[in-house]
């Protein structure tokens, strides 16, 4: 009994130190604004990167042609190719392909990674293109989405700052990345011109508001988290003097590594990030993102686990990071069942936990439930901070110098991907739920979400056709 009670309290513990009451929620608002501020003030300024995109203007729906995308910023990487009607609803056709990326290259050369992208790319053009087509003299054009730190000097071109997500190819970094591309294209002979460069979230922001012209920014909840928005020229301090035809530029935030002393941390966190490959960064993302919140549950389970016997001896599967993955942690969370036959049936395949009695396993429900609900209660905070910093939150900015009342709020779209939000539906509720909680029901309703899909690549090749050298 005495056991029992250890194991409870090791959740009480555990919603104690996740607890994001609105203040504090409030807290991170304001924390994000100010941060995206420091970030745009000066290199260095803010763990938040704050990078210019060089991407002033975005589609409207009155994009005409065909255009192609090739989208590398994981694992896998997407060829695309989309025909546009020139009216906003009429993506005329779309098709993808999607890829793995042989583990061998992502840590070969920028040669041998380049030469199987665009040798794949080739192959995608061969087999969408019709021999008429084919035989028109127009140079091809693509959208490049390439998700990975970028130092960008112009649309259409950037130096790598450094890899992520598994990638490790050192001749690349530093150097210019659309020219190894194009190079690449003109050795396969290939008559195709990059016209863009870009991230994957400006990608969405781009077929967000191809659709929606009151989108604003993007967010993508995923394995990863970053967000984009449409910031004013002029408030891009570090970067004095920049002229835009828009007097807009669309910064790609790098919110994955906001941090703010208002974050609810646990131990959990701490040793997670103590033992990821990169301590101290990505703070946010930790919090929130796919790849670690299911690491978070375990580190929890495998506590309640050394507290008591409750849930058998601690198995050696129950001691390896990130064996519980998201859409696992998801499935117990979700468990309708009255007698949780998901939730034993994942502790037993996966974590290798038998016999767990119903009333744990009710607990490990509560654990999947506070870790959710933070990371999707924080996410919703991000967004408000940016509505803040552009002043869409109702409160006239991050002066606050009107007052609700007087401040009049204009319709506010942001474009979400990823699937937290889209799959996740216990997350989307949650996430919600914080936006109506912070910014109060009557400003809330002049916010939506909308869920695009495929926008990393279709967004780009929306992007090339905007920038397009023939229009
Ligand atoms: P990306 O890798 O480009 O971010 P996604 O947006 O699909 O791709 O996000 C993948 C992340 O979402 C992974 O961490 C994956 O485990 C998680 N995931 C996939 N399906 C679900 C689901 N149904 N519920 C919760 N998480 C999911």
């Amino acid at each position: 009994r005495r056991k029992w009670r250890r194991v409870v309290g090791v959740l009480r513990e555990l919603e104690d130190s996740c607890e994001t009451p609105v203040g504090r929620l409030k807290q991170v608002v304001d924390a994000m604004a100010v941060e995206m501020h420091a970030g745009l003030a000066s290199e260095g300024g803010s763990k938040l990167k704050m990078l210019l995109t060089f991407v002033d203007r975005l589609p409207t729906g009155s994009e005409i042609g065909t255009y192609y995308a090739l989208d590398l910023g994981g694992t896998n990487f997407r060829v695309l190719r989309v025909q546009l009607g020139g009216t906003r609803s009429s993506i005329l056709s779309k098709d993808v392909k999607r890829q793995r990326i042989p583990e061998h290259l992502m840590t070969s050369t920028s040669e041998d990674l380049f030469d199987f992208i665009t040798s794949k790319l080739k192959q995608f053009v061969e087999q969408e293109e019709t021999v008429s087509e084919a035989a028109q003299s127009r140079t091809r054009e693509l959208g490049f989405t390439f998700s990975f730190p970028v130092k960008q000097i112009s649309i259409r071109s950037g130096f790598l700052i450094r890899w992520n997500k598994g990638f490790a190819i050192e001749d690349m970094i530093g150097c210019e990345i659309v020219e190894r591309l194009q190079g690449a294209l003109m050795k396969k002979g290939l008559d195709m011109w990059a016209t863009v460069l870009v991230n994957d979230t400006v990608g969405i922001l781009a077929l967000g508001h191809y659709y929606d012209a009151d989108t604003v920014a993007a967010v993508k909840i995923g394995t990863g988290t970053n967000a984009c928005y449409m910031e004013r020229a002029d408030a891009i301090i570090k970067c004095q003097g920049l002229l835009t035809s828009s007097g807009g530029m669309v910064v790609n935030m790098e919110w994955g590594n906001f941090w703010s002393s208002h974050l609810p941390r646990t131990t959990y966190d701490i040793d997670m990030d103590l033992e990821s490959p990169n301590p101290n960064d990505q703070g946010f993302e930790k919090m929130i993102s796919g790849m670690y919140l299911g690491d978070i549950v375990r580190r929890v389970i495998l506590r309640m686990c050394e507290e008591s016997d409750i849930f058998g001896p601690v198995s050696s599967k129950l001691l390896t990071p990130f064996v519980l993955e998201m859409p696992l942690m998801a499935a117990m969370h979700e468990d309708e069942s009255p007698d949780l036959k998901e939730v034993a049936a994942i502790l037993r395949e996966t974590l290798e936990i038998q016999g767990v009695p119903l009333k744990a396993r009710r607990l490990v429900v509560k654990v999947c439930d506070v870790v959710t609900r933070r990371a999707a209660r924080l996410a919703a905070a991000g967004i408000v901070g940016i509505l803040k910093k552009i002043g869409r939150d109702g409160t006239g900015g991050i002066t606050g110098s009107r007052s609700r009342s007087d401040a009049k709020m204009r319709r506010t779209v942001v474009a979400v991907e990823g699937s937290l939000y889209t799959s996740y539906m216990m997350f989307r509720e949650y996430l919600h739920e914080a936006l109506n909680e912070i910014l109060g029901e009557e400003v809330a309703q002049h916010v939506v979400l909308r869920t695009t899909e495929d926008g990393s690549c279709v967004g780009a090749a929306l992007l090339a056709a905007l920038h397009s050298s023939s229009s």
